[in-house]
């Protein structure tokens, strides 16, 4: 499967501080030419320069949804899989049926569909205007088409929010988390998966990762993502990686030794974790 990447038209970018703590200061990540770069003073990656927000959120047109049909079903059942994973079947039964769940970067809707079936009331976010707008054609969800920054709701609205795949794309990644903390009701779970730079294939293939592209902003490891989510209020319930080695880079057995490993010991490629709201001071 590949990763969606849409080559860069004309569009404006500009130097940037660090999306986390502010700090001017950088070195390269890697030496070859990548617009990735590693913050002086706390260590998280970046793209830099980077595009301003306006022209990146252009990329996702017509061709954005094309590759998500083809890939829905995919990404689905990875999604599922992360799920698993991190107990959501416990925490959808401590809330109930009724409860509120809000997919951010959430396509055609497909995860929405499923949970509306579990009996979950769902809402969707999507940049992509046609995707967002097959969505409600197709599958009658509620689906915002535009980008979250510009996404409002009533605060403590969601029982659940969810993002897959998301979080790396956005140019204030902080400014999200700090959203989706206002948007749950307090004791509420966010739940994010996202590339882990401190993965075994990011360490292996370097510049060349399959998640090193121009669609990405900042490139998360499990540590730095654990600590942006503490900042805003969240407290972290439980964590796990996955994907040892990619797909066609070697045998299927050496492939099958290399995930169980890479999530057993935690160098997965995609780590999600799963974070609680709790109680304002
Ligand atoms: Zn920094």
């Amino acid at each position: 499967m590949k990763t969606f990447s849409k080559k860069p038209g004309a569009e404006d970018s500009s130097l940037v501080p660090c999306p986390l703590c502010a700090g001017r200061d950088f070195e390269k990540q890697w030496k070859q030419p990548n617009p990735f770069v590693r913050c002086s003073d706390c260590g998280c990656v970046y793209q830099n320069p980077q595009p301003v927000r306006e022209h990146l959120v252009q990329r996702y047109d017509h061709e954005y949804l094309e590759y998500e049909l083809q890939n829905e079903k995919n990404f689905f059942r990875l999604m599922e899989l992360g799920l698993r994973d991190i107990g959501f079947d416990t925490i959808a039964k401590e809330i109930g049926t009724g409860g509120a769940f809000l997919d951010v970067g959430c396509a055609t809707g497909m995860l929405l569909e499923a949970m509306r079936l579990r009996g979950f009331k769902v809402q969707g976010v999507e940049v992509c205007e046609p995707a967002a707008r097959w969505g409600r054609e197709h599958r009658q969800i509620d689906i915002y088409p535009g980008p979250v920054e510009t996404f409002s709701c009533e605060p403590g609205s969601f029982d659940i929010a969810h993002s897959s795949h998301l979080i790396e794309h956005l140019t204030d990644p902080v400014a999200y988390i700090h959203k989706m903390h206002t948007l749950l009701k307090t004791g509420g779970y966010l739940i994010v998966t996202t590339p882990n730079i401190d993965g075994a294939q990011a360490r292996l293939f370097g510049y060349q990762w399959r998640s090193a592209i121009d669609d990405h902003m900042v490139l998360f490891s499990k540590r730095i993502l654990v600590k942006t989510l503490v900042s805003q209020g969240f407290s972290v319930v439980k964590t796990k990686t996955w994907g040892g080695l990619g797909a066609g880079t070697c045998n299927r057995v050496l492939k099958a030794l290399a995930d169980k490993a890479a999530k057993r010991f935690g160098f997965g490629d995609v780590v999600i974790i799963l974070a609680r709201k709790h109680a304002d001071e």
